[in-house]
């Protein structure tokens, strides 16, 4: 195909994205800046990503015509999230370079695949089962629980996911979940949790952002911290060297983001993976020298990768839309922003989205700061003032 060799893609190309949302979006901005020009092929014609592109195709992920007309806009083509249908961006990449590869996405978006990928490379996961029958069910390990029952395909944000103590639990937690296919996970002591974010060239250059630490509620993420000299660097080697050997182990070109669990034990065992930017990444924009959207769009146009380098610390702050509702009910009145900008370092993020709902994304604030304690206070007073 057209630029399936690693041919650089300059600036006043088009790019694609498949996807719509938030982190399309930020590729797009990411994009524009360095003078690309970007179509988005989203079915929401009021997206996030569309509202920054400079132009949108309005289709369904699998529409044969959209797919078609992206194809022929376009120099190159990535997505921004990993429930695109995999045959859809294998289509694509039979005449139009893609990254990343559709292989990858397609074990990025089935938890089974995903965890056989990463066993069949060596890399420590949590105990499992597949539960996928009755069969199965009733096969399931005394000591998997207390665990965790996903769904394999489609969940996000702690969606598709139940707590479950014994097999009595395990059953109803299946069936609420309509009986599709499912991995128990045993639920880990975790000391925390950190993710790894890197590129890889059409080369196999490999770079990686600083490694950061990720605090979820509810299953959401909603703080990560980068802070130099917080997270142990045994640690972060075994993590960033894990993350690379499953990159490698795809051919992988484009932006990956691999979460880890840290045990009390010490051990760094792999959760799962995003074969795009992540939003533990998103602290990149404003306290690195290059962008996760940067990087993403070096990779897909063959650009030169030169490891980031982390200038300040920085606290990420998820806004979701809990924040514009007040006693469970839902308010006409944003957070005070104005409020939160005056303190230093801090650099608001809106995704144009049209409602607020619980437990939706709606923005982050990344707190930069000279020192750790300084980003920290602010990070803080921030906190406090979104409530
Ligand atoms: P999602 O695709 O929704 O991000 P994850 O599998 O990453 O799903 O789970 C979301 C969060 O739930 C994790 O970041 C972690 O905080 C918690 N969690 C998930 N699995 C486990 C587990 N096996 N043990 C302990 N905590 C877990
Ligand atoms: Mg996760």
């Amino acid at each position: 195909g057209q630029a399936q060799d690693g041919k650089t893609i300059l600036p006043g190309a088009s790019l694609g994205v498949m996807g719509g949302g938030q982190l399309g979006r930020m590729f797009v901005h990411a994009a524009q800046a360095m003078g690309y020009h970007t179509v988005v092929l989203d079915p929401d014609a009021q997206g996030p990503a569309g509202q920054a592109s400079d132009a949108q195709i309005v289709a369904a992920y699998d529409d044969a015509q959209g797919l078609a007309d992206l194809t022929q806009r376009v120099a190159a083509i990535t997505t921004e999230f990993e429930n695109v249908p995999a045959q859809a961006f294998e289509a694509l990449s039979q005449n139009t370079r893609v990254a990343p590869p559709a292989a990858a996405i397609a074990i990025a978006q089935d938890r089974v695949a995903e965890k056989q990928h990463f066993q069949r490379h060596g890399v420590p996961v949590a105990p499992f089962a597949v539960v996928d029958s009755a069969d199965s069910l009733q096969q399931v390990a005394a000591d998997l629980f207390p665990g965790i029952l996903k769904t394999s395909r489609l969940g996000y944000d702690g969606k598709g996911q139940v707590q479950v103590a014994n097999l009595q639990e395990l059953q109803q937690a299946w069936e609420s979940l309509k009986q599709v296919p499912c991995v128990l996970e045993k639920r880990m002591e975790l000391d925390f949790e950190v993710s790894v974010v890197l590129a890889r060239g059409l080369d196999g250059s490999v770079v990686n952002l600083p490694v950061q630490r990720n605090i979820h509620h509810n299953g959401i993420l909603a703080t990560t911290l980068v802070l130099p000299g917080a997270i142990d660097a045994d640690v972060q080697e075994q993590a960033v060297h894990v993350a690379k050997s499953i990159a490698a182990a795809t051919h992988y070109v484009g932006v990956l983001c691999v979460e880890f669990f840290v045990l009390k034990n010490g051990q760094v065992i792999a959760n799962e993976m995003a074969p795009r930017p992540h939003n533990s990444g998103h602290y990149s924009i404003d306290a690195c020298d290059v962008s996760q959207f940067e990087l993403q769009v070096r990779t897909l146009a063959g650009l030169p990768l030169l490891q980031p380098r982390l200038h300040s610390p920085a606290i990420m702050l998820n806004i979701l839309g809990d924040l514009w509702f007040k006693d469970g009910q839902a308010t006409a009145v944003a957070p005070d922003w104005a409020a939160a900008l005056a303190h230093p370092g801090v650099h608001l993020h809106l995704y144009g989205k049209h409602e607020a709902r619980k437990g939706r994304k709606m923005g982050h604030i990344t707190i930069t700061g000279p020192n750790a304690e300084a980003a920290l206070g602010n990070a803080l007073k921030v906190a406090g003032l979104l409530g």
